[in-house]
């Protein structure tokens, strides 16, 4: 494990011409103070915990000092927002500190996001809340806890410095890691431009870092936009089962690797509503619960007239085809393991569309009916009865357990060995919009961060019981039914 002086540093991006970045350093913030720092991700830099404790450690992760061998920079990208095309994105809070190469040989981005303007603010202020740097720092480490493949957090620190939004606000700095900060946009930003020599020197570096068995194959940039397909339309399944609604799912918020990032008003689903929207500004739905696995594809698409040069409209099409039966396959068999099916078949498709259906008209919270079911005893004239009594139409309950016992019969597990498996893939814990609300609010008005430090270890083990957490599993109180989550960030 290193001190922060020692971090080994290898800017691969920073290498590649002016064309990609520009060169910015953060813009210092006064009185830099802890609000959190997760271990877990220091890790993935080698980064001794030690060092959290360090004054050094608050100035360089609020911007204050640079760390010898970063390179610090903001990345150019476009990107589609709400279907319309805009021509120049860019990071515009964001500033990429360097890669940091760990002792395993993986490269981390080291990104502080509120550090300042950037050539690309257009008209913000660079600058985050802390606010909405909780939400982000908690819900990426909740997502990795769930097995959903997203940026991490490192820290988060804060400054007395104002911001202002709907009301005066606190600044903060919170620092992603991620493979890659490679977005969709970051594509299209060059195809737009006719750029096409800089588009293929991107592709040839993404593929060069993160798809280095693609090196060699003649049909390289074809395979590389399969295996974008591949992973959009996993994570898309992934966020589905976990009741997952990103709220932004703009093509400069989409990852290159297929990582959930750029966390905004997003949400978990309590009560299982199909057209559930986490952003409020978001009036038509177009980024609705329901709704985003075919916005996944339309962001592919987009993708793929940006490498359009590269890849072949033909090939790109079969591709983007492909999509939908990629995407159903891995939907089908993480919502059959969470009924507890060792095997997806396509007739399951009607066991998991009737419980959901159930679910929507009894309004029954999605975590909690999906981690109650593996109590099911499968055994005949077994009434299930605690299961049974929370669904309004019981009749109806009946026959669907039926049909999910004759499913089971065909399996070969046990009842208790299923329930393990279930516990597994079915969360206790997720990040419920009030839960999150809660540690802002302590955050906020007491400069008490336990509430953070308590989420984080409690998200870090969402499939584990957490006997004297009990309280944190319930469904949001009447209070709490309809915060709404400001969108600024
Ligand atoms: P988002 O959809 O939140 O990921 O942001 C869309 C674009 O707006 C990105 O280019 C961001 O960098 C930029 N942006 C968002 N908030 C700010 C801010 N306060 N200052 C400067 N740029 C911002
Ligand atoms: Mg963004």
């Amino acid at each position: 494990m290193r001190k922060l002086e020692q971090l080994n540093f290898d800017n691969t991006f920073a290498r590649l011409p002016a064309a990609f970045h520009s060169r910015v350093n953060p813009t210092p913030l006064a009185r830099p103070y802890l609000v959190s720092f997760n271990p877990a991700a220091a890790s993935l830099i080698d980064l001794s915990a030690e060092e959290s404790a360090r004054d050094d450690f608050l100035h360089c992760f609020i911007g204050n000092r640079l760390l010898p061998s970063s390179d610090p920079l903001s990345m150019l990208y476009a990107g589609h927002q709400f279907g319309n095309f805009v021509s120049q994105l860019g990071d515009g809070r964001a500033i990429l500190l360097g890669e940091v190469k760990n002792s395993s040989g993986e490269y981390w981005d080291v990104q502080l996001k509120g550090a300042g303007p950037t050539p690309y603010s257009r008209n913000g202020d660079g600058r985050a809340v802390l606010r909405s740097s909780i939400r982000e720092y908690l819900c990426s480490e909740a997502m990795h806890g769930l097995g959903i493949p997203t940026t991490r957090a490192l820290c988060i620190v804060g400054s007395d410095e104002e911001v202002y939004r709907e009301t005066v606000e606190s600044a903060a700095v919170v620092t992603r890691l991620a493979q890659s900060s490679v977005r969709f946009g970051s594509f299209e930003v060059f195809y737009h431009r006719g750029q096409h020599e800089q588009l293929a020197q991107l592709a040839d570096y993404v593929i060069g870092r993160h798809f280095p068995h693609l090196l060699a194959v003649p049909d390289k940039y074809s395979r590389f936009l399969h295996e974008v397909v591949e992973r959009t339309a996993q994570l898309m399944a992934q966020w589905q089962a976990a009741g997952f609604s990103h709220g932004v799912m703009n093509t400069d918020n989409m990852s290159i690797l297929g990582l959930t990032i750029d966390y905004g008003p997003f949400g978990f689903m309590e009560t299982y509503n199909p057209a559930y929207i986490c952003n409020h500004s978001d009036h038509g739905g177009r980024y609705a619960y329901n709704q985003q696995p075919q916005v996944g594809l339309w962001n592919l698409s987009a993708l793929a007239q940006a490498l359009s040069p590269l890849v072949p409209e033909a090939r790109a099409e079969e591709l983007l085809d492909s999509y939908g039966d990629i995407y159903s396959e891995h939907y089908v068999k993480l919502m059959s393991g969470k009924l507890g099916l060792t095997y997806a078949g396509l007739e399951d498709y009607t066991v998991i569309e009737q419980l959901l259906k159930m679910m929507q008209t009894s309004q029954l919270d999605f975590t909690n009916t999906f981690r109650g079911l593996s109590q099911f005893k499968s055994a005949c004239g077994e009434k299930n009865s605690v299961l049974r009594d929370q669904f309004v139409d019981r009749a109806e309950f009946d026959q669907w357990a039926e049909l999910y016992r004759a499913r089971l019969k065909a399996e070969p597990t046990a009842d208790a060995e299923r329930k393990e498996c279930m516990d597994r893939v079915n969360p206790k814990y997720i990040l419920r919009n009030y839960l999150a609300q809660a540690a802002i609010s302590k955050a906020e008005k007491e400069r008490d961060f336990s509430e953070i430090e308590r989420l984080l270890v409690l998200l870090s083990r969402p499939f584990d019981e957490q006997p004297q957490m009990e309280s944190y599993a319930a469904p949001a109180p009447e209070w709490a039914r309809h915060i709404e989550v400001s969108c600024s960030s």
